[in-house]
């Protein structure tokens, strides 16, 4: 794979051309993000300091509608990987029909070493620096990793400020009483969830002869995770970001949700207490669980999780994206010479994007009405 994950989105661009005819004008425009303003954001902290964090927001292509995407607080996040996600947020829009171009924003920050004060200044100075490229017809950030809906009602209300007037649509994924849609939370599982349920009955598989191990245990993996348990599937494994647990005979994800809800850390997914002690599990690590041998894999936390180096060890028979870009280009290369399904990200997690397309739609129609 190239170094630069951009450089492989390229790659799978040029794959894709191979099925089907399109212009070159169209293919350049494709290969140039539209703008890609870097930021950088002043933040006084609780002790008294400044500290400056480096933001970015890029519009990949605006050609299909006002662009959409999310906005990422993690302490990996660069140019090369936001540029990325905006490309496939073009992609994900297009394949769902959304009248929508693509986007995708970020901040480089650990969000867990901030006070709650701390992350709201920061979320306000991002929309201090990016006001100028946002806005309900321009662009409409939403949430994505560790980014939730409070975060979201900060963004909007800073928004409004600057604006002097209220504008909730510029954000989606707000909290209800501000504008937010119902179900939005639980969007990005749910949708995961149908593929997954549409995809393994083609195949004539049934929920309880199925078993699935899940990296992620956030927003769009723990959900789904629950989802699935509650269909019958047997989950075997899970894991975040500190570790995993597996168990041959199946996990009872809906004690592992509440336990990690209540400790809020994030190694309580592997749990060192309580409901672990009463399960016969082992610990695993995030790699170990990637080549289990189970029948579904899903990747639900970043991406180039599967690459060229692990690729080979897969043993799953379908991998459902639903983290976005977790699998390389060369790595999906070997998985197709191995017979394994991939189902993509860009539609096994759209259901993020489409509630967001209603969240932002219903707003829209009501600030016409009160107008
Ligand atoms: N962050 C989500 C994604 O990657 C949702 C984006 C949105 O709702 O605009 O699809």
């Amino acid at each position: 794979m190239p170094e630069s994950l951009f450089a492989d989105a390229m790659e799978r661009l040029d794959a894709a051309l191979q099925y089907v005819r399109v212009s070159q004008d169209a293919i350049d425009r494709l290969k140039s993000p539209k703008a890609s303003p870097i930021v950088s954001i002043p933040v006084r902290m609780d002790d008294g300091s400044l500290k400056i964090f480096p933001g970015y927001r890029v519009r990949h292509d605006d050609t299909r509608g006002p662009t959409k995407g999310g906005v990422r607080y993690h302490p990996g996040v660069c140019l090369d990987e936001v540029q990325s996600l905006a490309f496939w947020m073009t992609f994900k829009c297009a394949a769902l029909n959304l009248p929508f171009g693509g986007a995708k924003g970020g901040i480089t920050v650990d969000p867990k070493t901030l006070s709650r004060m701390e992350l709201e200044r920061l979320s306000r100075g991002y929309i201090d620096a990016i006001a100028d490229f946002i806005g309900p017809d321009i662009d409409i950030p939403a949430p994505d990793v560790y980014t939730n809906p409070t975060i979201m009602g900060w963004m909007m209300d800073r928004y409004s400020i600057i604006k002097r007037k209220l504008v909730p649509a510029v954000v989606t994924g707000k909290p209800t009483p501000l504008g937010g849609i119902v179900g939005r939370q639980t969007a990005t599982a749910t949708g995961a969830f149908w593929v997954v349920q549409t995809v393994l009955n083609k195949l004539e598989r049934l929920p309880y002869e199925t078993t699935v191990a899940i990296q992620g245990f956030g927003n769009a993996g723990g959900i789904l995770a629950e989802l699935l348990f509650k269909a019958g599937y047997r989950l075997v494994a899970v894991s975040d970001s500190q570790g995993g647990i597996y168990r041959k005979e199946g996990l009872d994800i809906p004690s592992i949700r509440q336990y990690k809800d209540q400790n809020k850390g994030v190694d309580a997914a592997y749990c060192q207490g309580s409901v672990c002690n009463i399960l016969d599990r082992e610990t695993i690590s995030n790699e170990e669980l990637l080549t289990l041998d189970v029948d579904v894999l899903i990747p639900a936390a970043l991406e180039k999780q599967i690459t060229a180096e692990n690729a080979e060890a897969v043993k799953a028979e379908i991998v459902f994206e639903v983290a976005n870009g977790p699998i390389t280009s060369s790595a999906d290369a070997i998985l197709d010479r191995n017979g394994i399904i991939v189902v993509p990200d860009i539609l096994t997690n759209a259901g993020g994007v489409t509630v967001s397309y209603f969240e932002q739609n219903r707003r829209a129609s009501y600030d016409s009405t009160v107008r």
